[in-house]
């Protein structure tokens, strides 16, 4: 299989570098990824203004700009063969919930599905050292057949790791709703002007049974699909059904 590897942690993450090493033994991988770390840059894409790829090695581009972007661009033609198959990861920190909306990881993800590949991104719940890496990495190049099978253009798979050496199971989940315990931290420097920074606590999650959350929690990997057409049908016929429009609906 021919698979375009990214991530949004930059190309020298250690969550990249070992899925690259565990794939490349059977699978022609290509690597284009984020110079530096652009983790919460969602689905940005650069528009405008040129975006550098620069060759690092045999199939490995460093990228100037987003997530989003290398995966556009490498399927738009800067690989010479379209790839089968995009994974996002593996990201050193969740992508729970909500979290999808901010991820890069995701968005790489969700841009291979918008180009018609089936696309996982796989994330590891911790935000810092000791990563376990072993089990996600054998997880995601073991089941890729399965996952091909079942991946089509309406979705992709969010996939979330227990930071563990041996998850409980798997279970297949939606999206836990984050609470997020944003703060502001703001900077005088002596002359200038004002920074801010976002800081504050890690997120939290609303307690629902059957959450991409409730199964991290009890150790287990989490198999979120998330569907890429906006389209909620329920909330379209809520204003289908308003008579109150100025002009008046068709
Ligand atoms: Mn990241």
């Amino acid at each position: 299989m021919r698979i375009l590897l990214t991530n949004d942690d930059g190309i020298d993450s250690p969550g990249l570098r070992r899925l690259h090493g565990a794939l490349a033994g059977s699978h022609e991988v290509w690597v284009v990824a984020p110079e530096s770390n652009r983790s919460g840059s969602s689905h940005s894409i650069t528009l405008g203004t040129p975006t550098r790829f620069r060759q690092v090695a045999e199939r490995e581009f460093a990228c100037g700009g987003t997530p989003a972007d290398c995966v556009l661009v490498a399927c738009l033609g800067l690989l010479p063969v379209r790839p089968d198959f995009v994974i996002a990861g593996v990201n050193l920190g969740p992508n729970l919930g909500t979290d999808i909306v901010y991820s890069g990881t995701a968005a790489a993800a969700r841009q291979g599905a918008f180009m018609g590949l089936p696309a996982l991104a796989c994330s590891l719940d911790s935000y810092g050292p000791p990563f376990h890496l072993d089990f996600p990495v054998e997880f995601v190049t073991r089941n890729l057949e399965a996952f091909g099978a079942l991946l089509s253009e309406s979705h992709f798979l969010n996939i979330n790791f227990p930071n563990r050496e041996a998850p409980a199971g798997t279970a297949v989940t939606h999206p836990a709703r984050r609470i997020y315990k944003d703060e502001l931290v703001r900077f005088t420097p002596p002359q200038g002007d004002l920074y801010c920074f976002i800081g504050g606590g890690r997120p939290e999650s609303v307690h629902e049974e059957g959450s991409d959350y409730w199964a991290i929690e009890r150790g287990c990997v989490s198999l979120s699909p998330i569907v890429i057409h906006p389209a909620n049908h329920e909330v379209e016929e809520r204003y289908r059904q308003a008579t109150y429009w100025m002009g008046g609906l068709p």
